[in-house]
């Protein structure tokens, strides 16, 4: 057979369409669909056979036109993102979607986006409500503070705290705190985009109470601090703490703006970790207004949650960049959600995954990375790694608690037939991709952030490579 044989043997669209495997499959994807799979598994045989001299494996793609087809076809309605299983420890891992949200809340949100809601209705009232009311009262409740909102994320936040308070007024922030939070966010040109003009005071390692007074004037419309919570400068350094900011501001009747990032409504110093200031002392120690991330160490949706006194929160409900910045449904009901939860620390711990995680003893992720080993050796995996149980660090991540590491427990594997990063590759390409560290020329799975229900799963996935 030549060549040009070949090409008259690949079969035209409507012989295509007769046979039995296609129709199935336009029933099971489509017409419309299956059309595009055809021409494009048609063009695609079309260009192998022009390229390529051998008959032989030309005749073979011939003949798994066909199945090409099918398997075109059914993976088209397949999703690009994919649940994928966190063997990293990192609790709050940014790539890999931050704080994961529990199913019992996500119930909640289901229920709510799946029909029609009272979002912006006031059921007593007949009327235009508030998206905000639905969890103002709680933030208040839980910080302490007079009024709340939440818009898309803390940069957002930040923008439009700094817009409503300082729109062509001066903000004074210290040197030691304009940081830069990841994906290029920087305070100093958030608050170009704010409109604001940003005065910079002090030094990187030290700020000195006198440096905000010495800079404030009649142009002053708030001082900020901003919670340094992905890096830490150690040595010769001083900054003001906010009581004392707080206090001297309030001589002068200058608000004072703090943006704590991470957000921790819990005290972290419970569980073995360093003190990470939480929302509610700041909020008592007369901080004008707070905002903080949803998704960092509150455990929940994405959101820039802004609690503080009601007249400031009342002009940002009023700002035109909050329309661009709100919330939907879905962080409005997941956000109410957990924060129900946090009326009871206990409950809070229990329910919300990112809390539940760093809580976790050391002794209960022993039995956890034991169960794991057994079930490994139960598999008959020792044929081809060599598997143990090794201490390890977990970290908080998401850009909080920088140096913080919490001892862990976890599973080393080291393969005998390919090398460790060919393994950890592996892992990444099976159905629910692994993420694992690589240290040692090992692979790390550390089961503070594994689910003890997937490790049944997790055994038949690592198998399969
Ligand atoms: C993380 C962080 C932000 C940004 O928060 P997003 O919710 O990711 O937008 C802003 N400021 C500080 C100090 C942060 O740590």
């Amino acid at each position: 057979m030549n060549k040009n044989e070949l090409f008259r043997k690949i079969p035209k669209v409507d012989i295509l369409l007769e046979d039995k495997e296609i129709i199935d499959l336009i029933e099971s994807c489509s017409r419309e669909i299956v059309m595009e799979a055809i021409r494009k598994e048609s063009t695609k045989l079309r260009d192998f056979i022009k390229e390529n001299d051998d008959l032989n494996l030309c005749e073979t793609a011939l003949q798994q036109l066909t199945s090409n087809i099918v398997k075109a076809a059914s993976i088209a309605f397949v999703p690009n993102m994919v649940e994928v299983i966190n063997a990293t420890g990192t609790i709050l891992h940014t790539n890999l979607g931050r704080a994961p949200i529990s199913k019992r809340h996500m119930e909640q949100v289901s229920k709510i986006a799946t029909k029609y809601s009272n979002l912006e209705y006031d059921l007593k009232a007949g009327g235009r409500g508030e998206r905000y009311a639905h969890f103002e009262e709680l933030l208040c409740e839980i910080t302490g503070a007079e009024a709340a909102m939440a818009v898309n994320n803390n940069a957002a936040a930040v923008m439009l705290i700094m817009n409503a308070m300082g729109k062509d007024k001066e903000i004074i922030v210290s040197r030691g705190e304009l940081v830069e939070v990841g994906g290029k966010f920087r305070i100093p040109d958030v608050m170009e985009l704010s409109k604001a003009k940003l005065v910079e005071i002090g030094t990187t390692n030290k700020t000195h109470l006198s440096d905000y007074e010495d800079n404030i004037n009649e142009n002053t419309a708030a001082l900020m601090k901003v919670h340094t919570s992905n890096y830490r400068i150690l040595g010769f350094t001083h900054s003001v703490e906010v009581n004392e900011l707080v206090e001297m501001a309030k001589t002068k009747d200058i608000p004072v703006i703090e943006d704590l990032g991470s957000g921790v409504l819990v005290d972290l110093s419970k569980f073995g970790l360093t003190y990470e200031p939480t929302v509610q002392s700041s909020v008592n120690a007369g901080v004008d207004v707070v905002c903080f991330s949803g998704d960092k160490l509150l455990g929940g949706p994405q959101a820039g949650i802004i609690v503080g006194k009601k007249k400031y929160i009342d002009l940002m409900k009023k700002n035109q960049l909050t329309r661009a910045l709100r919330i939907d449904k879905f962080t409005a009901a997941a956000l109410e959600a957990v924060l129900l939860d946090y009326k009871s620390l206990e409950r809070a711990i229990e329910n919300i995954p990112v809390l539940n995680m760093i809580a976790t003893p050391l002794d209960e992720l022993e039995r956890k990375a034991g169960l794991l080993y057994q079930k490994m050796i139960d598999a008959n995996m020792t044929d081809d790694l060599e598997i143990k149980v090794i201490d390890c660090e977990s970290q908080i991540g998401g850009g909080s608690l920088p140096l913080e590491r919490m001892d862990s427990k976890a599973i080393a594997i080291k393969p005998k037939n390919i090398s460790t990063p060919e393994y950890e590759k592996a892992m990444r390409m099976v159905n629910t991709p692994i993420v694992a560290r690589v240290t040692n020329d090992e692979v790390i799975l550390d089961v503070r952030t594994l689910d003890e229900e997937q490790f049944d799963e997790i055994v038949d996935l690592l198998k399969g490579i």
